[in-house]
């Protein structure tokens, strides 16, 4: 039986230590940390996302600003609050909730994001520092997997990584971080002949596919290490909803060597590296060290 990785105690960890941080950080500078969340429309999941990312930014220290838009907002009116939020120094985290309405342009608003304030780091220049090892901002969901990753094997060097999932949000950047570890990375895909076999020569797998429960136990080395970042609201048999990866949890587990359950893997990992993420650019406004914990 595999080891479960805890994301959500890792996550829980991660905040306790960053709540000393940020306490450390308004007393040495008197400065605290501000992340302002931007939601236009009444997308239901999305107001659950951006309520959960305010509460644990206030629990941890951090100065939430929510900006909740009509669904009718025109798009030049939200270039114009991300301009003034750009030049707020109160402001160092600006995250737009997506999907956003069709008349907007998501591209264009995120685009319009200061780099260093962009803390999902979906920003073309983050993206950019990312591929070359700069000091950019990195995306939450695969950092989040990374920090998992490092905090169960310590040095990833040589180590095959198969990444499933090519998006910009997760597969293309995990691929970034893996390759930087010094991991031999390969990307599978929806075009990738024979995935199963590609998979099985991983020794870390991470699923990011939005197919529930594609990645069989069968598919997986035993002994590898298996991320789990898919999140699929499936209807059982019963009728019943429940939560399931890209990861099929029950053969799986039978044959990994350790592996994130859904949900309280990855999931968690996110919203606690948004606020380290607002942590990061506070620090770097400001041409201060990362306080300690
Ligand atoms: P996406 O739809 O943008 O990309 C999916 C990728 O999977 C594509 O590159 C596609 O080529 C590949 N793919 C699709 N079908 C495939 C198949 N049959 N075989 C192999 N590859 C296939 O999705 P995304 O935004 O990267 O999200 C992936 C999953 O991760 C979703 O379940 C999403 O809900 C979840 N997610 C979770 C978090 C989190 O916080 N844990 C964050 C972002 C996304």
């Amino acid at each position: 039986m595999a080891h479960i990785i805890d994301g959500k105690q890792f996550a829980a960890n991660l905040r306790g230590k960053m709540t000393k941080q940020i306490a450390s950080f308004k007393e040495q500078h008197d400065i605290v940390p501000g992340l302002a969340v931007v939601l236009v429309g009444e997308d239901p999941a999305s107001q659950v996302y951006v309520r959960n990312k305010g509460k644990q930014a206030t629990e941890c220290g951090i100065n939430s600003i929510e900006h909740k838009l009509e669904e009718t907002t025109s798009e030049a009116f939200l270039l114009d609050l991300i301009a003034d939020m750009n030049q707020d120094p109160a402001i160092n985290g600006i995250l737009v909730q997506l999907p956003l309405p069709k008349h907007i342009d998501a591209d264009k608003v995120l685009n319009a994001i200061d780099p260093a304030k962009d803390v999902d780091g979906f920003h073309p220049i983050n993206v950019g520092l990312l591929s070359t090892g700069g000091k950019g901002m990195i995306p939450c969901t695969p950092l989040g997997s990374l920090m998992m990753l490092q905090d169960y094997h310590g040095d990833l060097t040589g180590m095959n990584a198969v990444v499933v999932g090519r998006s910009n949000i997760v597969g293309k950047p995990m691929f970034n971080l893996l390759l930087q570890q010094s991991c031999t990375v390969t990307v599978a895909h929806s075009r990738t002949k024979n995935i199963e076999e590609v998979v099985r020569e991983a020794d870390i797998v991470v699923a990011a596919v939005g197919v529930p429960e594609l990645v069989k136990g069968a598919w997986i080395k035993p002994g590898a290490t298996v991320i789990d970042v898919g999140i699929n609201r499936i209807t059982t048999d019963e009728g019943k909803t429940k939560l399931v990866g890209d990861v099929e949890f029950d053969s799986a587990v039978e044959v990994a060597g350790a592996i994130t359950p859904v949900p309280g893997g990855v999931g968690p990992m996110t919203i606690a590296c948004l606020l380290y993420n607002t942590l990061v650019a506070a620090c770097r406004h400001n041409n201060v060290e990362m306080p300690e914990a």
